[in-house]
């Protein structure tokens, strides 16, 4: 059987357990990958190397699949994250986050099926931060007609070949007219010219989280910038049982990188507290994208018998302790494992 090469990046804090968490269930559900590994964050300077070293990035687009953990950035100093730099260098400018209730993960709502598209490569995330004076800051909010457009064409893309029914887009360009007024136009012209059977709706972001969390079962797809893409993942993810459940991809035109929303969660490190869940659908997402890509139905069916692995554990009531449950990450994995249809 042919095997895929692919990048995986174990990551700091709770990465190196849930990777090998996941590493252990893809192998024995029989997943045609073959893993090559690299390092980033604080995993690499701690070697003496750059937070994401050339040749890292140089592996992803030489194999043009990641599997990656998370990073850790340092708060308020220190080095850039490196998780927004991949997504910039590897020009990663569409962000896709599944987020939907779980049999067996009991949270407030039911019938939760969101998919949030985000903007990865520009808006606050620019990276253009200065000192104008001793005590006055600013940082540089981008939006270009190009990106604004590319992640509009994607979203509703994605919209009609699975069958979505609405792209909501949240904005705040009431205020910033320029910038969110850009991200708006776009999508508007985008839809409208290309894509109007699928629903389209704009929302003031303040009013659109509070209709979120008052009924999230009347969104479909959220189109956002790249700042509240990341802060409405945090936000959606506690709508089905936490960052525990919330995969994710990083798609470009070549390249796709896929990791979990959740960061390296240093509270928790080198415990066995850490679920691997979000991370084991990131990877089903990789194997589907395999699937499609390279259109290899083996990829497809070891996706679907991890799908299956992991829905038995949980309708079992088989959970890590953040989704109420007691068991540690790698009980799971063992779970998961037992539960692999044959
Ligand atoms: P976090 O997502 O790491 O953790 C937030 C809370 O959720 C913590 O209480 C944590 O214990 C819990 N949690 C997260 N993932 C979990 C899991 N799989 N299982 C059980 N509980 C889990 O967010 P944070 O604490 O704000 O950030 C920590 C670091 O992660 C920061 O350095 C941040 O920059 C980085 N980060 C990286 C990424 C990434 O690599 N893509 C994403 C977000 C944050």
């Amino acid at each position: 059987m042919a095997r895929h090469q692919v990048v995986l990046i174990p990551g700091d804090g709770i990465g190196p357990e849930v990777t090998a968490a996941v590493r252990r269930i893809l192998h024995a559900a029989g997943a045609p990958v073959e893993w090559v590994e690299h390092r980033a964050g604080l995993a690499a300077l701690e070697q003496g190397q750059d937070v994401l070293p050339r040749e890292t990035l140089d592996a992803i687009t030489h194999h043009r699949v990641a599997l990656k953990g998370p990073c850790t950035t340092p708060i308020g100093e220190g080095f850039v994250s490196i998780n927004v730099r991949l997504r910039k260098e590897l020009d990663l400018y569409a962000a896709v986050r599944p987020v939907r209730n779980l049999e067996g993960v009991s949270t407030r709502y039911a019938g939760v099926d969101l998919v949030i598209i985000r903007e990865n490569t520009e808006g606050l995330y620019s990276g253009i931060e200065a000192t104008l004076a001793p005590g006055v800051v600013t940082t540089t909010k981008v939006a270009t007609e190009k990106a604004c457009t590319r992640i509009a064409g994607w979203a509703f893309r994605y919209a009609r070949q699975r069958g979505r029914k609405k792209v909501s887009v949240f904005h705040k360009a009431n205020i910033m007219k320029l910038t969110d007024g850009m991200f708006i136009r776009c999508a508007r012209a985008v839809h409208d010219q290309e894509f109007p059977e699928v629903g389209y709706q704009e929302m003031i972001i303040d009013a659109g989280c509070m209709a979120l969390v008052q009924d999230p079962t009347r969104f479909d797809m959220l189109l956002l910038e790249n700042l509240y893409g990341d802060v409405l993942s945090d936000l959606c993810a506690g709508l089905v049982g936490g960052l525990g459940v919330v995969p994710g991809a990083n798609i470009g035109d070549r390249v796709a990188v896929f990791e979990a929303v959740h960061g390296s969660a240093p509270d928790i490190a080198g415990r066995d507290l850490a679920n691997p869940l979000a991370l084991l659908m990131s990877a089903v997402m990789l194997l589907n994208h395999l699937a499609e890509t390279r259109e290899d139905e083996a990829c497809a069916t070891a996706a679907q018998r991890i799908k299956d692995g992991y829905n038995r554990a949980l309708a079992e009531g088989r959970k890590t302790r953040d989704l109420g449950g007691d068991l540690g990450t790698r009980q799971f994995a063992d779970a998961v494992v037992d539960r692999l249809p044959v």
